[in-house]
């Protein structure tokens, strides 16, 4: 396994790989790479030949008060990490690679980023749409593979990448938590040992509502004492926690078995601001 900082050593390998008739899935990640990033990587090579990790730490979806300067970062052992899930390529670009001087595209997408992480974290959404843009074009691929942790993201890269053509098709994949269902993300390890079993709590917490929602508890009710769990179990500030259909993100005044609805949540505790989503009346 390889890794590569330019695009042009990046579709060195793209076109070398479809000369020989080999398909290709791109997996963007952050680094600081735990199992939840590997499953990606392993669906990636279930669907395609070959599989490209990107790691980026992308500057313009943090807001100016959030964690650049303190996102993890571990280069050796995300390599490990990946040559044993069977990734054949790093792809891990500068910033300057990636935003040139005189650098001045945005892309957005409007609507879906209006809500959830796009309304508590400005800016969030547009930087995201941007960099994976960028990535989808660099990699060309014929898959990309995100996390339904991510599932706003998720959504808006599905749009961006049907409204703009691109010849990429997006796969989702499942959430992988821990044994006490915490989702995993690089965050986790901002927490202390007594953060971290609160943090548990929060998957515990939406799984609740999600229930009584899928019984037929009123929506709004049930997430309008959603958050007080939250605060007590230990995290100091909720973003929100909110009841809305999988595919266009609007808020879910009734649930309607036929029209799939995720109760998501943004909590924030010690350092870290944590999110989750679980499906009303599904397994995740
Ligand atoms: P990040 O490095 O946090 O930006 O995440 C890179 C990709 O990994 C995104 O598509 C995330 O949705 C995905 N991802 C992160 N954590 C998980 C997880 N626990 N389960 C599944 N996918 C994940």
């Amino acid at each position: 396994m390889e890794t590569v900082c330019t695009v042009a050593d990046l579709r060195a390998y793209v076109r070398a790989w479809r000369a020989a008739e080999e398909t290709v899935a791109l997996t963007p990640t952050m680094g600081a790479l735990h199992e939840g990033h590997l499953s990606l990587v392993t669906l990636g090579k279930a669907r395609a030949d070959r599989v490209v990790a990107s790691i980026f730490v992308n500057p313009t979806q943090f807001g100016p008060a959030e964690d650049l300067e303190a996102y993890p970062s571990d280069e050796v052992r995300d390599a490990e990490m990946l040559e044993g899930a069977g990734c054949d390529l790093i792809f891990a670009p500068s910033v300057e690679e990636m935003y040139p001087p005189g650098f001045s595209t945005k892309v957005r997408v409007e609507g879906l980023t209006e809500c959830l992480c796009g309304a508590t974290r400005p800016g969030h959404m547009d930087g995201v749409a941007q960099v994976v843009t960028k990535l989808l074009n660099q990699a060309q691929a014929d898959y990309a593979v995100f996390g339904e942790k991510d599932w706003q993201q998720l959504a808006v890269i599905r749009r961006l990448a049907r409204d703009l053509d691109i010849p990429t098709e997006i796969l989702g994949a499942p959430i992988v938590r821990e044994a006490d269902g915490l989702a995993m993300s690089s965050r986790n390890r901002y927490l202390d040992d007594a953060q971290r079993a609160a943090a548990g709590q929060l998957n515990v917490i939406l799984r609740r509502a999600a229930d009584r929602i899928a019984e037929g508890a009123a929506v709004e009710a049930e997430m309008a004492v959603a958050r007080a769990p939250l605060l007590k179990a230990g995290f100091e500030k909720v973003d929100y926690v909110e009841c809305r259909h999988g595919d266009d993100l609007t808020l879910v005044e009734t649930f309607d078995p036929a029209h799939p609805a995720r109760v998501f949540a943004a909590a924030h505790i010690g350092r870290a601001r944590l999110i989750d989503n679980i499906a009303v009346a599904g397994p995740a």
